[in-house]
């Protein structure tokens, strides 16, 4: 049989896998440490992106008694265990694939009998899956318990090389395959640190500088919390920033607006927020990749690259996109960090100044559990402009027969009334914790907190309810594209199509 060869045309696989099942995962494959193999058919959710392939753990479907032969030092399928997993094909719409780990102190590369099992597997699941993804991952550890891993994915006919494996917990880790022989895992491109980084490294050590470089980050909104956010991501030196906002400046969000200047106020047309926020990014640090796009978190080529983020800033204070951005986290295992806030006034004296910060991963509840989600706010946000004036009169004539016009009319939403201090208070924490879940550095104190600036102790208040048993969130952690039907929210077809910057001219 003739040797796989990765095909190298710039798509790639990230492999995404949730820390507590890489922890079970783990201690499967080495529990016949250090001499002996083992191995575990497993399913996954994918997504066939403008990148690549985005793979996504669900579970194992580990061996039984007999499945593997205990007696080989090699990993070795039967024939029995193989019918299960093409069997199981029939009963889900995840891929199969297999993970098996390498004798210690071996490099995670295929060898000529894994090339084999490969080129047989990849033909029989493509073709009792009709047509889905098959993927092969290889992991060892050395004598120091360093691990390391290759992968490949076989996808219409080419095996595309898995290049990273993105860790989803308490902190976020992005662990790059082996490409060589000789490059070992920890030897991916630390360069010196720069002045502006002793601060940092001297506080949380001369490595973290360096992994900062390496991550991505996603903010959806570029207003009050996200351009904070963006500002001081940028001058911590990220390594990219993928940042997203469907609208134009407006005069009356400059004193919320990190990023616009006041020549912006008269701009004829407007600039939209995501050229102010990425000549910011380009002004504070060159070095920071700007994927920028005038456009919304519903579209698919948005969605694409918020994936390959280790984190999202949540700071637009919609329900559909409170909503999307927890379909995000469970299906595709992309932890989010929800900002939000809310203040009000009466006659002239402050009765709120409310924060909340809230994280969206898989095995916390999902903004439905937490009840963060107005239906009716959804149908308002993704209406057209005819069906709110429709809904409005049908409203009105009700009130006039005497019926209750909710019933037609969930209400137009409040306008947002917040100003620049607790905006920017709030998105500065949302970066702050964002780099410390990037580098391992801190925790959240609590998964869902608010707090009040105005209240004695900040009257800050925790949320440490566990998800609902019953909620979709559930039963949909990992699936990827798969949990499509669960998607709580899809794109309204009249909204205009994204625009991705640079391509267009940033303002002046
Ligand atoms: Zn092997
Ligand atoms: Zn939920």
């Amino acid at each position: 049989m003739k040797p796989i060869r990765p095909i190298r045309d710039g798509r790639e696989v990230l492999w995404r896998i949730t820390e507590a099942d890489r922890e079970k995962l783990l201690r499967l494959l080495f529990h016949r440490y250090p001499e002996s193999e083992w191995g575990t058919f497993f399913r996954f959710g994918y997504r066939r992106t403008r990148w690549g392939i985005l793979v996504t753990w669900v579970d194992s479907q580990k061996p039984e008694t007999g499945d593997l032969d205990r007696h080989s030092p090699l990993v070795e399928f039967r024939p029995g265990y193989i019918r299960r997993a093409l069997d199981s094909l029939e009963a889900h719409e995840l891929g199969v694939g297999i993970i098996h780990s390498h004798p210690q102190d071996c490099a995670p590369f295929p060898s000529r009998s894994d090339d084999d099992m490969d080129s047989y597997f990849a033909e029989e699941f493509e073709r009792f899956g009709n047509g889905r993804p098959y993927a092969s991952f290889i992991v060892s550890r050395n004598s120091e318990r360093k691990l390391s891993f290759t992968g490949r994915v076989f996808d219409r006919g080419e095996w595309i090389p898995v290049s990273e494996c993105l860790v989803t917990g308490e902190r976020c880790l992005r662990e790059p395959a082996r490409r060589t022989i000789w490059s070992a895992p920890e030897s991916t491109g630390s360069a010196p640190n720069a002045p502006t980084q002793e601060r940092v490294a001297q506080l949380l050590g001369a490595d973290a500088p360096g992994r900062f470089r390496r991550s991505v980050t996603g903010i959806v909104g570029c207003s009050g919390t996200g351009s904070p956010a963006i500002h001081l991501l940028a001058r911590a030196e990220i390594g990219e920033l993928v940042i997203v906002d469907p609208g134009p400046f407006k005069a009356s969000g400059h004193q919320r607006n990190h990023a616009s200047r006041h020549s912006d106020l008269w701009a004829d047309p407007p600039p939209s927020k995501v050229a102010l926020a990425a000549r910011l990014i380009g002004e504070i640090n060159p070095a920071t990749k700007v994927t920028a796009f005038v456009g919304d978190l519903l579209d698919e080529a948005v969605l694409d690259e918020l994936l390959r983020c280790d984190l999202i800033l949540g700071c637009t204070d919609s329900n559909y996109a409170r909503a999307a951005l927890g379909d995000i986290a469970a299906h595709y295992l992309v932890p989010v960090l929800d900002l939000a806030v809310q203040m009000r006034a009466e006659d002239g004296v402050l009765r709120e100044q409310l924060a909340e910060i809230a994280l969206y991963a898989p095995g916390l509840p999902c903004p439905w559990c937490r009840g963060r989600i107005e239906v009716n706010g959804i149908r308002y946000e993704t209406a057209t402009e005819a069906e709110r004036q429709f809904r409005a009169e049908a409203a009105a004539a009700a009130e006039q027969r005497g019926v209750d016009g909710a019933q037609y009319w969930g209400g137009k939403p409040p306008p947002e009334l917040t100003v620049g201090y607790l905006t920017t208070m709030v998105g500065a924490m949302g970066a702050g914790y964002a780099q410390n879940l990037l580098l391992g550095s801190a925790k959240l104190p609590h998964h869902r907190f608010q707090f009040d600036l105005g209240l004695s102790s900040l009257g800050v208040v925790a949320d440490e309810r566990p998800p609902r048993a019953d909620c979709a969130c559930q039963r949909t952690a990992g699936r990827s594209d798969q949990a499509r039907a669960d998607r709580s929210v899809s794109r309204p077809d009249h909204w205009p199509q994204p625009t991705r910057i640079p391509e267009n001219p940033g303002p002046p």
